[in-house]
């Protein structure tokens, strides 16, 4: 049994594709989560909280040395940050915390599967206003956008950098959005987990620093991605006191509070470990490019990837029209697994033959991913109803 707003809601994408991973033996190319650890101080830090007795439920807000870390790395005020059981948890509480049953939120597709959730457990309405083709990446289409605000409008939510699709949206389209928000008095949630994996030439802007928008906008991040640890589910929203309180009330009653031991790790990595960082996306960077070069000696065309650690491809290329058919019998097949768009959308037509590849795994796995998918260029795919 489940009730009707979960109803339209299966299996998330990302534990279908790693099931599928695991029974054939595939490398994981699908969900997004690195090979290696984080930090080794910061490892090992966790492992002193935990046996050095910090095993007690952490503050409401959080631990104090996390929320001053955060604040520092953002210039706002400890009092604007709230620490949340990841990014997620920051999804959902500032959702649930700030939107009406019954009110409209906008999301740009192809968007992350939770804020599709977020806004059904709101009792809210979901607007899919698709990203617009720009060269071989996307970017926000802000007519689109503004076409889509009406009076039930309340929140647009915001991914750059972008996943899937591996897109650093740009300044200039971001601050028309911004504007649109001020005229239109929208709130604004900035999904920001992937700001520290930025590519030469590419520029990560923050929206809530643009003019008119800290009142209005709620950021969200986690250590996940940075500092390699999906499973620490340990992040954070920052935003003005009044939005924060609303995203607090939900946030209490769902987690109380995430996982006490890992935060004062988190601070000292975010305080002491960005040259760390650094070295980590130096490796993302030669590992995009390896991957780019694979995917396209395997007969597909290759998006441009600016931030983020996914690949898009298109499979057209290869004579095949569908991805959700190609992702389910990679694993088998090929023994990849990968992530189709269009389970991403509410018009999938347009994304119909993208496929997402992570690039977050070491090079000798990725150079066996790339090996693995030259069957497909030898004719696997088209044969074989890849
Ligand atoms: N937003 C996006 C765009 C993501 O890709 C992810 C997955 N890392 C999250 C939010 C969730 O982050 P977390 O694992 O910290 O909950
Ligand atoms: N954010 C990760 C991705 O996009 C997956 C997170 C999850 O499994 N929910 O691959």
């Amino acid at each position: 049994m489940t009730v009707k707003r979960l109803q339209p809601f299966g299996e998330t994408i990302f534990a279908t594709m790693s099931a599928e991973a695991v029974k054939h033996n595939a490398i994981n190319l699908g969900q997004g989560f690195p090979d290696t650890d984080g930090p080794d101080r910061m490892l090992e830090i966790a492992t002193e909280q935990i046996t050095g007795h910090n095993n007690q439920y952490a503050p409401g807000m959080g631990v104090g040395e996390l929320r001053s870390a955060v604040a520092e790395s953002r210039g706002v005020d400890v009092d604007n940050v709230l620490i949340t059981v990841g990014a997620t948890e920051g999804i959902t509480a500032t959702v649930l915390g700030l939107v009406e049953p019954g009110q409209e939120v906008i999301v740009l597709e192809p968007y992350y599967d939770a804020y599709a959730a977020a806004i059904a457990l709101a009792g809210a309405s979901r607007v899919a206003v698709p990203l617009k083709e720009v060269g071989e990446t996307w970017d926000v289409d802000v007519a689109a956008i503004s076409a889509a605000v009406n009076e039930r409008t309340a929140m647009i939510i915001l991914n750059s950098p972008h996943n899937p699709t591996g897109a650093v949206f740009s300044h200039d389209a971001l601050r028309a959005l911004a504007e649109l928000c001020v005229a239109r008095n929208l709130l604004v949630l900035s999904d920001e987990v992937y700001e520290n994996l930025i590519f030469p030439g590419a520029t990560h802007t923050r929206l809530a620093e643009l003019p008119g928008m800290w009142e209005r906008t709620i950021t969200v991040s986690s250590a996940a991605k940075s500092f390699n640890c999906t499973g620490w589910k340990t992040g954070w929203a920052i935003g003005p006191q009044d939005l924060l309180d609303g995203v607090v009330k939900a946030k209490q009653f769902m987690t109380f509070v995430g996982a006490t031991p890992f935060q004062p790790a988190v601070a000292h990595a975010l305080r002491n470990e960005q040259e760390w960082l650094r070295d980590m996306v130096a490796g993302l960077d030669r590992k995009r490019a390896l991957l780019s070069d694979g995917l396209r000696a395997a007969g597909m065309r290759v998006h441009d990837t600016a931030g983020t650690y996914y690949i898009v491809a298109d499979i057209a290329p290869l004579g095949l029209a569908d991805g959700v058919e190609f992702c389910m019998n990679l694993p088998k097949n090929i023994g990849v697994a990968a992530i189709p768009l269009q389970v991403f959308t509410d018009h999938p037509e347009q994304w119909q033959t993208k496929v997402r590849f992570a690039f977050c795994k070491r090079d000798e796995v990725l150079r066996e991913a790339v090996n693995r998918l030259r069957g497909l260029s030898a004719g696997m795919g088209a044969d074989h109803a890849v």
